[in-house]
């Protein structure tokens, strides 16, 4: 009954919403009151029925980010004006997809702050603030990050950037449970979005640059309870394996790789196919990057860079693929899973579907694991071809770099990162954020652990961008995004956008027949799905990472989307992220037609370095010590060469240059801790932190001067 409500929707949405879900709509509040009826996994698994409403991170469990909603369409889309804004308490970036329920949105920001809005009117509704130990910000990768919350009976669950899972009271807000996931010991943090599967809240973690052994746990949705937890890579044979796949996973790794930890983390993806019941994980890379360092010798290290399907119940094993065998490129295969029936090779399939970072967009039997196909969506240097037969890529004699240091494209920013991909069943392309940008890698030869940096096995500043601002941007238009619509079943792009920079947003496609992504610099854009051709933009003032959706509230459609410049561009590419990043204005942006919302206007970001800066007075072998502290312990945050990325304080502008005390009080003893920045006494002592000032005064001497 649905499914033909369904496709006469497509021409009288109001109409038929009201026809289908009448209840439903006219039991709505209107707005301001919490959700009526508690999501259940009939309701997440029936999404098509209540298009009005997206339940779950990816709308259905399928995970497709189609909305059926076409009241915004390709005729209209020129109407499309902001309806309604709310700031964020944030200044770091934004990647969260808002969860909308029955009229009220739940989404959070950075450092897992979690909001419910009227999705209506844009009131606030509560506020919770996890209080998550600020100092936590420095295991954070790619920025304290967090990618949504999930929704589920009558509660809102978030994973916390310190390792914790949070279950809220979704009317008010109020803390039910919070139970610990990772050893807060180590180096875990949370960004994903949970997701909720036969009551079970199912969450992973991040941290394999710094050196964890990845896993994903469920827990119970009532009680907090830890129901089953699936480790990716295998732990130190001599305490025993967990599973027997664990045993043969181990047989793939060589050396004592449990020592750094191994990697595999499940940091972001998942997706759960009710009728075959299985829930299907990405793995991510591997504990350090460098094969060599971290399994000597070599091995396919399962299950680094792999889809896992599990049994959602007890986290039961029960097939799996590997992306990229060895994983030495930082190649995660934790990019978006997508499932759909597709007709293939003219019959109907049950398939996966990735586009990892490696660059080659598979196409997998998602009953059996088995691989269907599997074709380059941008430019792979690394492999030539995927081996139908077997299954694995053909690597090229350029891509491993333990004798020889090589350029490989895509690099470990991928052809495709965590921006999610959007489906359309009427077009049948998959909408895919992508991107062009090789990287150098190095071995590391005298690779030793830190507990203050990445522990990668390679050198990360080989590559670096030329200190010269006008040299630096000459590199960087060598790089470019594109927003592909790829033809799963032809195997080849349909159409491609080109955009000037890497690293756009995630994906909407809905049945209005457009396709909505925002971009690094500030701009949402609507394309015609079929076509590509672009209908529609409008200037955010701040970079875009996380990817739209669309929702309805009492016959309205809205388009909702996070805005907030920082993540992985921010902070590990400080110096790239300076030429294309828009400054940091943390906002939920609601759009629709007829909107009458406009945003203030964006204050100029007008940045001096201190009037009088003192001499530099260190020597020149000095002046290279304190570069090499500042690449080993700053740089990470704060940009190669000191250029950061519109995130995080340029130091070549910090007033505490101009006062060696400050300086020795921020950077030594952590005078800044409730921001973020962690106090390096353990790291530098206070010659050190001096040389690291020094080096950091000369390169803002070197800034250009009016
Ligand atoms: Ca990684």
């Amino acid at each position: 009954m649905f499914y033909a409500c369904q496709r006469v929707f497509v021409l009288f949405v109001v109409l038929i919403v009201a026809i289908c879900h009448g209840d439903r709509l006219s039991a709505q509040p209107a707005s301001g009151e919490s959700a009526t009826h508690p999501v259940t996994d009939e309701r997440i698994a029936g999404a098509d029925s209540e298009p009005a409403n997206w339940l779950s991170y990816g709308r259905t469990y399928s995970e497709q980010r189609f909305s059926p909603l076409d009241q915004i369409n390709v005729e209209n889309i020129d109407r499309l004006k902001l309806a309604w804004y709310v700031d964020l308490d944030s200044k770091r970036g934004v990647e969260a997809t808002p969860i909308v329920v029955d009229g009220v949105m739940y989404t959070t920001a950075a450092w897992s702050i979690v909001y419910a809005i009227d999705a209506a009117s844009g009131k606030l509704l509560w506020k919770y603030d996890p209080k998550a130990d600020r100092k936590q910000g420095f295991y954070a990768c790619c920025d304290v990050v967090n990618r949504g919350a999930a929704v589920w009976g009558d509660k809102v669950y978030v994973g916390v950037i310190d390792g914790r899972l949070i279950a809220l009271d979704a009317k008010t807000g109020k803390l039910v449970w919070e139970t610990v996931t990772v050893d807060q010991s180590k180096p875990y943090t949370i960004t994903g979005a949970p997701r909720v599967v036969k009551g079970k809240v199912i969450i992973g973690n991040g941290g394999a640059e710094f050196g964890v052994r990845g896993y994903i746990s469920a827990y119970d949705a009532e009680s907090g309870k830890m129901v089953w937890r699936f480790y990716t890579v295998p732990g130190n044979p001599a305490d025993g394996f967990e599973s027997p796949e664990m045993q043969k996973a181990a047989a793939t790794w060589h050396g004592e790789w449990w020592k750094g930890g191994g990697g595999g983390t499940v940091w972001d993806s998942m997706a759960f196919d009710p009728e075959l019941d299985l829930l299907y994980i990405g793995t991510g890379n591997g504990s350090p990057w460098n094969q060599r360092l971290r399994s000597p010798g070599g091995g396919d290290n399962l299950f680094l860079s792999s889809i896992v399907a599990l049994r959602p119940d007890t986290g039961e094993y029960v097939w799996h693929y590997q992306t990229t065998p060895g994983e030495t490129w930082d190649f995660t295969s934790t990019q978006h899973i997508m499932l759909a029936d597709l007709n293939w090779r003219g019959k109907t399939r049950k398939v996966l579907m990735q586009a990892p970072k490696n660059g080659f967009f598979y196409v997998i039997d998602r009953e059996t694991g088995k691989l269907l196909g599997a074709d380059a969506y941008v430019k792979t240097t690394w492999a030539s071809h995927v081996d139908l037969e077997s299954g694995r890529p053909v690597e090229t004699p350029n891509a491993r770099y333990d004798i020889d240091r090589q350029v490989v494209q895509p690099g470990p920013f991928g052809g495709h990162n965590w921006h999610p991909m959007a489906f359309s069943p009427k077009t049948g392309l998959v909408y895919v954020p992508t991107q062009e940008l090789a990287f150098l890698y190095e071995d590391e030869k005298q690779f030793k652990r830190s507990d203050s940096n990445f522990n990668l096995g390679i050198n990360f500043h080989a590559g670096a961008l030329p200190a010269n601002d006008a040299d630096a941007a000459k590199v960087i238009k060598a790089f470019s995004g594109s927003l592909t619509a790829w033809d799963p079943v032809a195997q080849a792009p349909r159409w491609r956008v080109h955009l000037d920079d890497v690293w756009n947003g995630g994906a909407l496609a809905t049945a209005g027949n457009l396709v909505l992504q925002g971009t690094n610099r500030g701009q949402l854009n609507a394309y015609r799905a079929d076509t590509g051709e672009k209908l529609w933009s409008s200037d955010v003032q701040t970079g875009v990472h996380a990817p739209p959706i669309s929702y309805a509230v009492a016959g309205r459609q809205f388009i909702a989307v996070s805005a907030g410049s920082g993540t992985a561009l921010g902070l590990a590419a400080g110096q790239l992220a300076s030429h294309s990043l828009a400054p940091n204005r943390s906002r939920m942006l609601v759009f629709a037609l007829d909107g009458k919302a406009t945003l203030p206007p964006a204050p100029t970001v007008a940045r001096a370095a201190p009037a009088h800066l003192p001499a530099v007075t260190a020597d020149e072998a000095a002046l290279e010590l304190g570069k090499q502290h500042f690449l080993t312990h700053c740089a990470r945050c704060h940009g190669e060469n000191s250029v950061s990325g519109n995130v995080i304080p340029d130091l070549r502008y910090a007033a505490a240059l101009t006062a060696p005390e400050q300086w020795q009080g921020i950077v030594h003893d952590g005078a800044l801790v409730a921001n973020g920045m962690m106090a390096f006494a353990k790291w530098l002592d206070p010659k050190q932190t001096e040389m690291v000032r020094q080096y950091v005064l000369s390169r803002a001497k070197a800034l250009s001067r009016p």
